[in-house]
């Protein structure tokens, strides 16, 4: 009997160390639903407009009636979770003029839903989507503008995703949350990083979804497959100092954004082998913005998580039938299959990042004019062991890891630090890991 209990053990320390993955996350694909995004996806579409200025008054049309519904299902998961989620509004006042598309003073109003960590409470990795919708003039805020992709899409799949995890505990939170104001100019994201700040929110960081509903680009090709992952090369609030050491120790494309994608990039070739993610090197589309800048803009780690393939003429256009062409963001166009591919690429990631332990603070890394690199880190509370992965420099993922068990040093022997860049990574009990950390000190 004893000796069974020690083999069995061993088997499971064996199997936990080497686990490349977890059952759990496979439970959690097959849970979204295609169908209740639909139904949400329409619900939304349904209030005629979302316009950040429209109505707010209306049970049936315009803003408020919307963001009152999104925390009604909040609601509703969180009574059938026993009250496992914290959900609120939060709201800022915009004055009239703050920019052109600012027509008359408005309350910018987030809706937030907060499932609580159970060793991290303060620790959060935040999905979001938009409320809000516009037509081709942005200051129009009566027309029908159903934003049925762009991005009602984003926001059914944030509140699938909170039905789906909500049947779980993890350690760190997870904030899922309907941002307002994007197409006036990111006022939703700007208030919610202000508000993460003043209260001292440790963000891991945001997977911003803005239109993960449409297969069929304007470029002719059709993919239920490719998406995109923005993420933009290093914070810009870095130092002088941090940016004269790139010159000299490298990092120029390894922020702390980069390696959230990099982390959602390998979480679903792992899980979803059948998607083809991109990583994009570059903060969002060519001169256009979205939710995720206003937390980088605020130090904070931020991504966009969107289809490959773009049709210009469903998004952010008055509903018309123009040369031939039906112009318009209209429920027809979006393919719920498709989107909930992609709130399952979210709500894996968000669960590995909850179930993972938080990342080291500081990685050293040594090893100038030595034939081996070495690196020295600090201890994670919660962690059961680090891996340390390295890459050609010319490579846009982690491609090499060694698993080192527990302890905050290692040499890696016949690596020339000159010819790769390296990061550690801290990992869990259950093989979750951190987000990869480049180094960010030096020794000798
Ligand atoms: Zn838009």
């Amino acid at each position: 009997m004893k000796k069974f209990h020690i083999l069995f053990v061993a088997l499971l320390s064996i199997a936990s160390l080497q686990a490349q993955t977890d059952t759990r996350l496979y439970d959690i694909i097959n849970s979204v639903s295609a169908e209740r995004i639909e139904n949400d996806v329409t619900k939304l579409a349904n209030f005629g407009t979302r316009h950040t200025l429209s109505d707010t008054v209306s049970q049936t049309r315009g803003i408020g009636a919307a963001r009152r519904w999104i925390k009604s299902e909040f609601d509703k998961i969180s009574t059938d979770c026993n009250d496992c989620l914290e959900v609120f509004y939060q709201k800022d006042l915009i004055k009239k003029g703050d920019n052109a598309r600012i027509v008359h003073d408005v309350w910018i109003v987030n809706v937030v839903a907060i499932k609580r960590g159970t060793k991290y409470p303060n620790r959060f990795i935040i999905m979001s989507g938009d409320i809000d919708s516009r037509v081709s003039d942005p200051t129009n805020f009566t027309s029908d503008s159903p934003g049925a992709n762009d991005n009602a899409s984003g926001m059914a799949g944030t509140i699938e995703a909170a039905r789906v995890l909500s049947k779980y505990n993890f350690e760190s939170s997870i904030i899922f949350v309907g941002l307002s104001g994007e197409e006036q100019g990111l006022y939703g994201g700007k208030g919610l990083a202000a508000y993460a700040k003043k209260h001292q929110w440790d963000i891991v960081g945001i997977l911003n979804n803005d239109m993960i509903g449409n297969i069929t680009g304007v470029d002719g090709v059709v993919s239920n497959r490719d998406f995109r992952i923005f993420s933009e090369p290093v914070p810009p609030t870095e130092t002088e100092e941090e940016r004269n050491a790139r010159r000299f120790y490298g990092g120029e494309v390894d922020g702390i954004s980069r390696q959230l994608a990099r982390y959602v990039y390998t979480t679903t070739k792992t899980y979803m082998p059948e998607m083809n993610p991109m990583l994009i090197y570059r903060l969002d589309r060519f001169g256009r913005g979205g939710h995720h800048r206003p937390f980088n803009d605020a130090g904070f780690a931020g991504v966009r998580i969107m289809e490959a393939h773009e049709n210009y003429t469903q998004q952010h256009q008055d509903i018309r039938v123009e040369d031939g062409i039906a112009y318009g963001d209209k429920l027809e166009h979006v393919n719920f299959e498709y989107a909930k591919k992609l709130t399952s690429v979210n709500a894996i990631s968000l669960a590995s990042i909850a179930w993972g332990p938080p990342a080291p603070e500081t990685v050293e890394i040594g090893g100038i004019v030595e034939p081996y690199a070495k690196l020295r880190w600090s201890k994670v509370d919660g962690a059961v062991g680090y891996k340390i992965y390295w890459r050609d420099t010319t490579s846009p993922t982690w491609d090499n890891f060694r698993y080192v068990g527990d302890v905050t040093e290692h040499t890696l022997k016949g690596i020339v630090i000159d010819n790769f860049f390296f990061g550690v990574a801290a990992v869990g009990k259950d093989g979750h890991e951190s987000p990869v950390v480049f180094p960010n000190k030096i020794f000798r």
